[in-house]
């Protein structure tokens, strides 16, 4: 593995045991005890009902494409060598959003709903980033 040069999460706090799951293969976000809506980013306070109760819940990993953005120029010198390249936000069966990077889509071929499903890269010994893979369409 070459050395991995882009900007990294600060592990602290409920984003370290978000990339902890990562760590492991497997995808969770936060699921509210009261009334059982997914959130993502990691926050303390349900947006929904307002409960403090909270648990950590397995995501299916399977989602679609929400929408994109194509990078041409890069804004931070280690992105350069990836241009064009298309940050991609992510909406999940359990409705949450995720920003990430569909791995096996060129930027140009994206659409809104196609159908993905994670996939884990490590990038360095501590990190592993949620990555998406398109799948047939059912
Ligand atoms: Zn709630």
């Amino acid at each position: 593995m070459s050395e991995y040069t882009k900007p990294l999460p600060e592990l602290e706090g409920h984003t370290k045991d978000f990339y902890g799951f990562c760590k492991q293969g497997e995808l969770h976000f936060q699921r509210c005890s009261a009334c059982g809506t997914w959130r993502h980013v990691p926050r303390e306070l349900c947006a929904e009902c307002g409960s403090w109760d909270w648990e950590w819940a397995r995501s299916s990993g399977r989602g679609e494409v929400y929408t994109w953005t194509v990078v041409g120029r890069a804004l931070h010198p280690a992105f350069q060598q990836s241009c064009p390249y298309a940050p991609t936000v992510i909406e999940l069966e359990e409705g949450v959003r995720l920003l990430s990077e569909v791995l096996d889509v060129a930027p140009e071929a994206l659409e809104i709903g196609m159908p993905v499903e994670v996939v884990f890269e490590a990038v360095t010994d501590e990190i592993t980033l949620p990555k998406f893979k398109r799948v047939a369409a059912s």
